[in-house]
């Protein structure tokens, strides 16, 4: 919250990573070697989020430890109380403390695949509200509390004005940042941080951004997200969807300006990247938006974290 509030001080643009825990150890010790090359980007924080119903959990933890202690990034951890009894959201809170952690990204969490309706489990929390709530009881200031906005709303709730309720119920109980959910039309995101504004919410908003990696991959998160697509994106990717190089090229081009025309907008200074634990598009994205040099690819230089624990 306080890089934030300096870059919308100083007026200078700031942009965070944030990856999810790998499935295979592997995959773990591949997600280090990116964070540790990452890191030469100059991200003011990284956020690791957290499996659906606490799955996985212990190497969300893990991450943050690492990435806090080991690598000196800002952490952000994501928490959910979805399916989560609050003894598990206790050792999460325990565990980010330890690790020097002070920030959680407090959400409800989706409702488990096979169900249709989300339920709240016995004990539990019912709305990311709540969980905001339960951190300020128990850790005071220490944590600075993100929330989760939908400049499109959400799946199980279209009503906008709802849900700028209830986003303003989560800062009021204590949320300091917003990180939204992803889009690609700048337009409608920024109408709606003028209606945030105009209901009495002034935290910092950092909009998340999904770089394009292949057409694949970006209809299905589209589909999967419902989120609105410009035309001008649609036919910028769709006569290249079979050659994946360019398509990273014109996808660059075309989050990069979207980007841009948010930042231009004055409302905005900082960009939050969804990696999908890979480098090379959010970097491409950077650089074109002048934030990082270009040809910054980090080099393939010695991965000293490695050596530390006996890998090569
Ligand atoms: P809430 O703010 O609690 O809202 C949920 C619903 O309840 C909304 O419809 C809201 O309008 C309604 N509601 C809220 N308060 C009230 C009230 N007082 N009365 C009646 N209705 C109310 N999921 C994961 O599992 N892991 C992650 O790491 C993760 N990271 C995310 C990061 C971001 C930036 C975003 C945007 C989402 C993330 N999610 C993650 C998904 C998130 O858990 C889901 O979108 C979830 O369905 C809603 O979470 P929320 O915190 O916004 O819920």
């Amino acid at each position: 919250k306080d890089k934030l509030a300096e870059a919308e001080r100083t007026k200078r643009h700031v942009f965070s990573f944030e990856f999810f825990p790998p499935k295979t150890e592997q995959g773990v010790i591949n997600l280090y070697d990116r964070m540790y090359n990452m890191h030469d980007f100059g991200p003011a924080f990284i956020d690791v989020t957290w499996g659906a119903g606490g799955s996985r959990s212990q190497i969300t933890c893990e991450i943050v430890h690492k990435a806090q202690t080991f690598f000196g990034l800002e952490t952000c951890m994501h928490l959910t109380c979805t399916d989560m009894p609050s003894s598990k959201i206790d050792e999460a809170l325990e565990a980010a403390h330890t690790a020097g952690c002070t920030n959680i990204l407090a959400l409800r969490g989706d409702p488990p695949r096979e169900e249709e309706k989300w339920q709240a489990v016995e004990g539990g929390f019912r709305y990311a509200r709540d969980l905001v709530k339960y951190i300020k009881q128990r850790y005071g200031n220490w944590f600075d509390i993100g929330v989760a906005g939908y400049p499109e709303g959400l799946e199980d709730n279209q009503d906008q004005d709802l849900l700028m309720e209830h986003l303003k119920e989560k800062i009021d109980a204590g949320g300091t940042f917003i990180v939204t959910q992803m889009f690609y039309d700048a337009d409608n995101f920024l109408l709606w941080v003028d209606k945030v504004r105009a209901a009495g919410i002034n935290v910092p908003i950092v909009p998340g951004i999904m770089p394009i990696q292949t057409w694949d991959s970006f209809k299905r998160r589209v589909g999967h997200m419902n989120v609105h697509v410009p035309q001008k994106i649609i036919n910028g990717l769709e006569p290249i969807r079979n050659d994946d190089a360019q398509v990273q090229e014109v996808g660059k081009d075309l989050i990069a300006e979207m980007c841009q025309k948010i930042l231009d907008s004055g409302k905005i200074f900082a960009l939050h990247f969804y990696t999908m634990n890979l480098a090379k598009s959010t970097r491409l994205v950077l650089e074109e938006l002048g934030l990082v040099p270009k040809d910054g690819t980090p080099s393939n230089r010695a991965l000293p974290w490695r050596q530390s624990l006996g890998l090569n």
